[in-house]
């Protein structure tokens, strides 16, 4: 079966920075699962898979604006705590999602106070070029239900 909308995909990869540095890899876990189709990933890495099948490997660049997006200057912001999505005790450098009107985006506590929090609203990954080397290692249908819930369901998947 070929990478196609609603199909279920499973795929290793290692991320790389312009430097050569390696900023994230799934080899030494699970393969990362996502449904194809539903905006779970970024956008050029899910296109780049249209197509592919089981054991093709390639390699993306991706500059920023299409990975994590630019480095913005006006970065530090002071937001309430409820704002926040986190349970248990707020720390500095814990990344947590932020509410925003564009639904949640994950962000960096710098700072925690009684009722509010400074926060970094870069990503980590902001203004890098990243390249991906892919490979796919499982291609198969959704079922009803996982498309009706826009994820995966079992192993590497949700639970519900
Ligand atoms: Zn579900």
């Amino acid at each position: 079966m070929k990478v196609q909308d609603n199909a279920v995909v499973a795929f290793h990869y290692t991320m790389t920075d312009q430097d050569g540095e390696v900023a994230e890899t799934s080899r030494d876990g699970e393969a990362a699962t996502f449904l194809f189709g539903y905006r779970n990933m970024i956008e050029s890495l899910e296109g780049s898979m249209l197509g592919k099948e089981v054991g093709d490997t390639y390699t993306i660049t991706l500059p920023p604006e299409l990975a994590y997006g630019r480095l913005l200057n006006d970065n530090l912001m002071r937001v309430g705590l409820k704002n926040l999505q986190y349970e248990g005790k707020l720390e500095p450098g814990m990344m947590v999602p932020l509410r925003t009107k564009e639904g949640l985006r994950p962000v960096t506590v710098v700072k925690v106070g009684k009722f509010n929090a400074d926060i970094d609203i870069n990503h980590p990954l902001a203004g890098k070029t990243l390249t991906f080397d892919v490979e796919i290692v499982d291609v198969r249908e959704s079922t009803e239900e996982e498309r009706k819930h826009g994820h995966v369901h079992g192993p590497g998947g949700h639970e519900h």
